[in-house]
């Protein structure tokens, strides 16, 4: 579980010595209680704290400065409570690296029509003081997120909360070790990339780790531990019929999973990726084998929900994305997964997609309780008798999103997908989605393909469609979304548009 306890947003109020120190003194006490009004009102996940007024260039330099180095601090909320003269927030922003939200609100809900004087308005003028300021966020090209309502009101906190989440989860990625287990799946183009920009625009960093020295921590697994783990799906899971305690390939599947485990510890990793051709000596009868005895993908499935971030066949990005998803969703309802798209089922308007694994899907998407089951799996080097557990997914609206690299910059993603009922599956033995894409089937895929999307993506039934379009503008990356009113020429136009505008941006930079 994350814990957002330990975390802080900054409420930074722009103001001025133009009205004398009471008028300053009086902001000062409504900034307060707006943000104890926000902290109580139960709709934020990370508290806020107040940072007071910003008087001048040197005050706002230096909040900005010290927000940088603190590592509590994941993000800054401004607001001008009159007119804070924009020049004064130049060095300031200049400074600052974390995540900027800029909410346009005022103490005073409603105008005093009877009563209003000067003074009334020299303590309620964010009307134009939060233009100014935007205007210098716009004129210097600052990544921030504009919220605009009343304080009190929940739709106003909603907005706030939402960015928190993804501050939180920008926070996390920014120290953030995905290891490899294998390299990429061979020949495979989607799912590979550049990780040098990776780190530089997203924040986290890929490492290999060869599957022999995954094999060394494999080795030092106790098997006390790997029968106490065993208990433990006993008590989670349903149990296929005739799988008991002592089976052997439950067994391998717990001391794999103890065994990734162990490793990701001790090397700080928060997600990894497999290969399904690399899991230790490739001959399982050579007399010295050490090695995974199948494809660790009920480790996978567990490591997940645990919120390790995972992609398949050395899918990092997804990984990383995962990892994402699962870290801002803290304490929200629903559930997230590494999905992947499988088989097309046409059928007129409700035309859908499986999305599945051959193993790797998280059971905090599952419907009912997963069983857990053992099939015979011929994929990868070891063709062998592999644990999983097998469930499908509850119905309902979500999000899916990829990360892909087009060469010049990365794309996210984003596709709305509404998940139904899918029938029976006797003779695959996976856990599963079904899910029709936004707006339809045939423009949903259709845009998702032009637009070049993987086959993996990181789906969530938690989060909407502004999470990644906040989080999008933290990394200053691309953002295409499908949604119900996506059409294909107004898709291939934005997609037009924003070739040129990022090489644009990369000449200009
Ligand atoms: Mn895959």
């Amino acid at each position: 579980m994350a814990n957002f306890n330990e975390l802080e947003l900054w409420w930074v109020t722009g103001a001025q010595l133009l009205y004398g120190g009471d008028a300053v003194v009086a902001v000062d006490s409504h900034s307060k209680e707006m943000v104890d009004g926000l902290n109580n009102s139960g709709n934020l996940p990370i508290k806020i704290v107040y940072k007071g007024t910003a008087n001048s260039s040197k005050e706002v330099e230096a909040v900005m400065k010290a927000a940088n180095n603190d590592s509590k601090c994941v993000g800054i909320i401004t607001w001008m409570h009159t007119f804070s003269p924009a020049k004064m927030w130049i060095h300031g922003l200049q400074q600052l690296r974390k995540p900027l939200l800029h909410l346009h609100t005022q103490y005073n809900a409603e105008i005093p029509w009877d009563t209003m004087d000067m003074d009334f308005m020299n303590l309620n003028q964010s009307a134009h003081g939060d233009r100014e300021f935007g205007h210098i966020c716009s004129r210097m090209r600052i990544p921030r997120k504009v919220v605009v309502g009343y304080w009190k009101d929940s739709d106003t906190q909603e907005r706030i909360a939402v960015w928190s989440r993804v501050a939180a989860a920008w926070a996390d990625a920014q120290d953030m070790l995905i290891i490899r287990f294998g390299d990429q799946m061979n020949n495979v183009a989607v799912t590979d990339g550049d990780k040098v920009e990776a780190e530089l625009r997203m924040g986290y960093h890929v490492d290999y780790c060869p599957v022999s020295e995954l094999m060394e921590y494999y080795k030092k697994v106790a098997d006390a531990d790997v029968k106490a783990l065993v208990d433990e799906y006993f008590r989670l899971y349903t149990i296929q019929e005739g799988l008991d305690k002592d089976s052997k390939v439950l067994y391998e599947a717990a001391k794999a999973e103890l065994a990734i485990r162990a490793c990701l510890k001790a090397k700080g990793a928060k997600g990894f990726t497999t290969n399904f051709d690399d899991l230790g000596t490739d001959d399982i009868n050579d007399p010295n084998f050490v090695g995974f005895d199948q494809i660790p993908g009920l480790a996978s499935q567990r490591l997940m929900a645990e919120g390790y971030g995972f992609g398949a066949e050395g899918d990092w990005k997804s990984a990383a994305l995962y990892r994402t998803v699962w870290y801002m969703t803290q304490g929200l309802e629903g559930g997230c997964s590494f999905l992947e798209d499988y088989t097309l089922n046409f059928d007129g308007k409700q035309s859908s997609i499986l999305q599945a694994h051959m193993l790797e899907v998280c059971p905090l998407i599952a419907e009912e309780k997963p069983r857990l089951e053992v099939h015979f799996l011929g994929i990868g080097i070891r063709k062998a008798q592999t644990a999983r557990l097998v469930f499908t997914s509850k119905p309902g609206n979500g999000v899916t999103a990829t990360v892909v690299d087009m060469g010049n910059r990365f794309r996210l993603i984003v596709n709305d997908v509404e998940c139904i009922k899918s029938k029976p599956l006797p003779k695959l033995p996976v856990a599963s989605a079904l899910w029709v894409p936004m707006p339809n089937f045939e423009v949903g895929a259709g845009a998702w393909i032009m637009a070049g999307g993987t086959h993996h993506s990181c789906f969530s039934y938690s989060i909407t469609p502004e999470y990644w379009m906040d989080y999008a503008e933290m990394a200053g990356i691309e953002m295409l979304h499908i949604d119900k009113d996506t059409t294909m020429e107004g898709f291939q136009k934005e997609m037009r548009f924003n070739e040129v505008y990022y090489m644009l941006n990369k000449a200009l930079k």
